[in-house]
């Protein structure tokens, strides 16, 4: 269960020593200019985290991963990574945690750049929906967590919840959908279906998938 994990009692408390050791070699270096941009969220085996850090090799990223065994197995892939490339793959890191309910404690107010829900678990009956990691509520939070127009990023196998997060953002005063040019233009939004673990699978079985991306608006008061 949740207390099982330390959890930061603020952005400001969050050790980048301990994630990101290369680039912070103590914690007292560590003057705060350069945040956690990126946040994969429920980031499973890590798959996207190890496409985008040598994509985006200046930007820190983070996974959020509810499993224990799943969580250490991609520390221990990264470390790896890091070993076999010297100076690459220094900028992702994963946490254990329950991002439904600790990430105000990791990221401030308009600090991310992109948030990442890549096959979320469906949650199919009705009772379960309010587990589900896209809502209206948890929205508020991302849009608190996000800079203005930085990008919500989701896919799914399960046509339903696909409509159901598109659903929740369409109708969320804050968030606005890209337009094709725009994902044309996004490096990131091909790379959805093929960077994770359940992506590829998805796709081995040929499977459809729904993708909705949608950009952090000031809402019009
Ligand atoms: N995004 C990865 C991918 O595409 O391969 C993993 C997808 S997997 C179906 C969903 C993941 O979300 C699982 O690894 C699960 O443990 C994690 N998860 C579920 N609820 C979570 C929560 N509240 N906080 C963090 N991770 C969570």
């Amino acid at each position: 269960s949740d207390s099982h994990f330390p959890v930061p009692v603020a952005p400001s408390q969050v050790d980048y020593s301990l994630h990101y050791p290369q680039l912070f070699p103590s914690s007292d270096q560590d003057d705060g200019s350069q945040k956690i941009k990126f946040a994969d969220i429920g980031c499973g085996f890590g798959g996207l985290l190890i496409s985008l850090s040598t994509l985006f090799p200046e930007t820190l990223m983070i996974g959020m991963e509810l499993r224990d065994k799943v969580t250490e197995y991609v520390k221990e892939r990264i470390l790896a990574l890091r070993v076999a490339n010297p100076g690459q793959y220094q900028n992702i890191s994963v946490a254990r945690t329950n991002s439904m309910k600790y990430i105000p404690n990791y990221f401030e107010k308009g600090q991310l750049s992109k948030m990442f829900f890549l096959f979320p678990d469906p949650h199919f009956k009705e009772k379960n929906h309010r587990r589900r990691v896209i809502s209206m509520h948890l929205l508020d939070e991302y849009a608190y967590a996000l800079e203005v127009g930085g990008i919500i990023y989701t896919i799914t196998d399960v046509e339903e919840l696909g409509e159901w997060m598109k659903a929740c953002l369409e109708d969320h005063p804050m968030f606005e959908a890209l337009t094709e040019e725009d994902l044309e233009a996004d490096p990131v939004a091909k790379l959805l279906g093929s960077a994770t673990e359940e992506g590829q699978k998805v796709a081995r079985n040929g499977g459809q998938t729904f993708q909705t991306v949608y950009r952090r608006i000031m809402p019009n008061i």
